[in-house]
């Protein structure tokens, strides 16, 4: 029986030892460990019963039921299946009166089993020794139990010889077994949890980029593990135990030693950045170490762990970098594919006005200002998806409703795949730079008062015309404008009353041509009005240019009203027409301005075409106006008197009219000289050396009876008349001399006083309070109306020599006559008529009622010795009747 039990501990023990080993080498494969392990079991049960004892024929008895009921609680199902099937088929095949029972106890035993590692599995039972020790006794109860079942005469024996050692020694094997295949389990359950570790430890440290050293006090390197990176294989010794120093260049090692023992003497990991040249160029790395609880072959040591931190550290700077440039002083915008604005700094909030809050989400063309049609925005689409850029001057609307210009620059920016993610702008708020750019042009082509086109321009646009002309065929018209006596606006009323007449001007002339037409000013009153894409006929182009230039002359006719003064002014113009680039521009302006001195030559307020022989008059006009300046210093001019008459008494006096004893040319009259002497502004100084003669003569009559009575008439420009000081330096005049003021009459033209109605009245009445008189000269052929003449101190209508010239078959002419005469009665002005050459244009006269006459008739201008002695003849003759007549020479 002993040797029995050793028998069956020794098999219990193989069956471990193949489960252990199973259990080991197929631990990765769950099937065939089952079939393996269910093999063993049966095999051992197969075993067991070959070697058990024999307590009746027939019956035998072994530890089986141990072990299938451990292959049950261990195996599970399916080894106990195979182990019992083995078991099973092998004490079938030994046969025997026990053959049946012994199969059924295989199959409770088994169950017993099953049952148990189902409790143990729901975690009702434990695999301790207690239970496992009671669920042998139980197994072994069930055997007992089964006894009963064989033949009767065996149950006693049987019982005797078994029960002890059974319900004694089997429970106790199950407990050894058990405990057994417990600790294998347990062992088998330990493997899989360190296998799992290790794999999980090794694909972790796999996965770290970083290269982990254990790194001792002295800088030996201990453990080394690579990262996959090669990149950070450069840093690593080529065999564990190398010192820091043999390995990194001697300042990194010594770096890193110190960090490595300041790392030793604190309780917390420590941290360093710092860069080595590896191979591909300077490396970033960051460490992180640890101290190691306890020391390593007697030497404390790190744990270290080494980042490359290059591209970081870079993206970094660029970041930082880019950040820097974004907030520049640029308006910069980020927006998606949908130019949803994801970005903006905060120059784009100082140029819009809106803030970043404003515009995230919203899309870019909530800038837009709508100024820009849908084919600018086309084309900068197309730009952008075919060269990833545009640049260009857009105009955009910012917060508060502004429309302001701006530099835009977009480019796009691609992701790895070459998509387009995202686009980003840049703008400049170009408004200053517009401004003065819209300045600069402006002061360089445009004329600061009027703001029209300068010379500059006006020359630039002429270049222009000129080709045009040339290649279309079609006229050009260039034309010159003067305006008439603008010098008296200026004298009168000062440069300020001056500016606004011609910014009026200026004005006026924009409108009375085309838009495309160019209104440009010279400087001072001169204007050009420079006319394009004419007819291609000569004459047709100068009928249009005609038609524009009278519309011109109309519409600067009409008053200005300057502060509270109306101002009347006329201009003159004179036209060139191209169509071909045979003349340069220098000599077209130059003809133009030939032809305006024309204008003014012939009366002013008229239109002149160009004409070679202009060029010769305007020449000798040049020299004229020397002369006449040296002339007046040199007293060559005179005053002739022409004998002024009248019904009643015969000689009333004279008009002084100017003549010029020119040292070559002789005497002169004032047709050759009066004009120039206007334009040249001398014209003034000769009325006024005609006054001085006037007031002398005057005064030189007062003492002499014969001539005491008569008049002078002298004619003053308007020009005088403005001249501020004019009332005054006349009165110092007439004081000086002595002469009667009340024998001094100035005549004055009609169109000339109409420039400054008021002015002229002010000064009229000054001097008429002193007692001067004075003459509306060429009256009827100007602008007349009754408010001016009432307006005016007037004494006298001179009427035109043009109408009684005509007289007396001309009907219009003396139906202007009589109108005026009838004027004058009701005005209660004298009416006198100038150019009387015929007997019968007295008498015609004198029937419309005109009782004084000038004229041929009675007088030629004559100098003043010859008038001297007429009119001491006719005081002699006088009070014999008809006295008057006797001017008629
Ligand atoms: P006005 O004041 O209308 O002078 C009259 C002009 O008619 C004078 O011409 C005179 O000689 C001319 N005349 C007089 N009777 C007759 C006539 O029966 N038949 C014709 N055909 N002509 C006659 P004159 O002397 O050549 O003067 C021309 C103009 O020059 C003057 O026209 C006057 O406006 C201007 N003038 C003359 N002297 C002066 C002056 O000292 N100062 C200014 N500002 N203008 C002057
Ligand atoms: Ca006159
Ligand atoms: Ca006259």
């Amino acid at each position: 029986m002993m040797i029995n039990l050793f028998q069956s501990a020794a098999l219990l023990l193989s069956l471990c030892w193949l489960q252990a080993v199973n259990a080991h080498l197929l631990r990765s494969r769950g099937l065939t460990a089952q079939l393996v392990s269910g093999l063993i079991f049966g095999g051992a049960c197969v075993i067991g019963m070959l070697m058990a004892t024999t307590i009746q024929p027939g019956i035998i008895y072994d530890a089986r039921t141990v072990v299938l009921s451990m292959a049950g609680l261990f195996g599970g199902p399916l080894v106990a299946a195979i182990a019992a099937f083995l078991a099973g088929a092998s004490r079938l095949w030994l046969g025997g009166a026990g053959a049946m029972g012994g199969v059924v106890e295989i199959v409770l035993t088994v169950l017993l089993g099953l049952a148990y590692r189902s409790f143990y599995l729901q975690g009702k039972v434990s695999r301790r020794l207690l239970p496992l020790w009671f669920f042998g006794l139980l197994v072994q109860a069930q055997g007992l139990l089964l006894l009963v079942l064989l033949p009767s005469e065996y149950v006693l024996v049987l019982l005797a010889q078994a029960a002890l050692p059974m319900l004694l020694v089997m429970p106790v094997a199950t407990v050894l077994l058990g405990s057994m295949l417990e600790h294998i389990e347990h062992r088998k359950r330990m493997d899989l949890v360190l296998q799992m570790s290790e794999a999980r430890q090794r694909a972790i440290t796999e996965a770290i980029p970083d290269l982990l050293l254990v790194l001792d006090q002295d800088g030996r390197y201990l453990e080394v593990v690579y990262p996959k990176d090669n990149r950070l294989h450069s840093l690593c010794p080529r065999r564990v135990g190398q010192s820091l120093f043999e390995v990194l260049p001697h300042n990194d090692a010594w770096r890193l030693l110190n960090f490595i023992q300041h790392t030793l003497t604190s309780d917390y990991p420590q941290k360093i950045e710092y860069s080595i040249q590896g191979p591909q160029g300077l490396m970033v790395l960051e460490g992180r170490a640890q101290r190691l609880d306890g020391p390593i072959d007697g030497k404390r040591a790190v744990v270290f762990l080494a980042r490359d931190i290059t591209e970081r550290m870079s993206a970094e700077r660029e970041l930082r970098i880019a950040a820097i440039a974004f907030e520049s002083q640029q308006g910069m915008i980020i927006s998606d594919l949908d130019s949803r604005i994801l970005r903006v700094n905060k120059a784009f909030s100082a140029i819009t006005g809106y803030s970043a809050e404003d515009v995230l989400g919203q899309k870019t063309r909530m800038l837009s200002s709508g100024r820009q049609g849908p084919e600018f925005y086309q084309d900068m689409w197309r730009s952008l998806s075919e060269t990833d850029r545009w640049q260009g001057e857009i105009w955009n609307r910012r917060k508060n409703g502004e429309v302001f210009p701006e530099w835009l620059s977009i480019s796009a920016v691609r992701n790895g795949q070459g998509q387009v993610i995202n686009y980003v702008a840049s703008l400049t708020d170009s408004t200053e730079r517009k401004a003065a750019e819209d300045r600069i042009k402006q002061l360089a082509f445009y004329d600061a008062l009027t703001t029209l086109p300068n010379r500059r321009l006006l020359l630039d646009r002429l270049q222009h015309a000129v080709a045009s002309s040339a290649r279309s065929g079609q006229f050009a018209a260039l034309m010159f404008l003067d305006l008439d006596n603008f010098k008296n606006v200026n004298d009168r009323y000062g440069h300020q009353a001056g500016d606004r007449l011609l910014c009026l001007a200026a004005e006026r002339l924009g409108n009375a041509v085309r838009a495309s037409d160019t209104v440009a000013r010279l400087g001072g009153d001169e204007f050009v009005v420079m006319l394009e894409s004419l007819e291609r006929l000569p004459e047709e182009a100068a009928a249009q240019a005609e038609h524009t230039a009278q519309k011109v002359l109309a519409a600067l006719a009409a008053p200005y009203r300057i502060g509270t003064a109306e101002l009347r002014s006329s201009v003159s113009v004179g036209v060139v027409l191209f169509n071909d680039e045979s003349c340069s521009c220098e000599e077209l302006m130059m003809r133009a301005d030939l032809s305006m001195y024309e204008a003014k030559a012939a009366g002013k307020s008229a239109v002149r075409f160009f004409d070679p022989v202009m060029q010769d008059a305007v020449s000798s006009r040049l020299r004229l106006e020397e002369e006449i300046g040296h002339g007046l210093l040199t007293g060559e001019f005179i005053g002739y008197l022409q004998p002024q008459v009248d019904e009643a008494h015969g000689l009333l006096g004279a008009e002084v009219l100017a003549r010029w004893q020119h040292p070559q040319r002789g005497l002169l009259g004032p047709a050759s000289f009066i004009e120039v002497a206007e334009r040249a502004g001398l014209v003034e100084q000769l009325d006024f050396q005609m006054l001085r003669g006037a007031c002398e003569l005057l005064a030189l009559w007062r003492q002499q009876p014969a001539l005491e009575r008569l008049s002078l008439a002298v004619n003053i420009s308007a020009r005088l008349l403005y001249q501020v000081d004019f009332v005054e330096r006349l009165l110092d005049l007439l004081r000086e001399t002595g002469a009667n003021p009340g024998r001094l009459k100035l005549e004055l033209t009609e169109s000339l006083l109409l420039d400054d109605l008021q002015g002229a009245s002010t000064c009229m009445l000054a001097l008429k309070s002193h007692g001067i008189r004075f003459s509306i000269d060429d009256f009827g052929t100007g602008y007349s109306s009754m408010a001016y003449l009432q307006q005016l101190p007037l004494d006298q209508l001179k009427i035109d020599q043009s109408f009684v010239r005509k007289l007396p078959e001309d009907g219009s002419s003396l139906a202007i006559i009589r109108a005026i005469c009838a004027l004058a009665v009701s005005l209660e002005l004298e009416v006198i008529a100038e150019g009387v050459e015929t007997e019968v244009q007295l008498s015609t006269l004198r029937d419309t009622g005109c009782q004084r006459y000038q004229g041929y008739l009675f007088g030629r201008p004559m100098p003043l010795v010859e008038f001297e002695g007429l009119a001491m003849a006719n005081t002699l003759d006088s009070g014999r009747e008809g006295q008057a007549l006797l001017w008629r020479i």
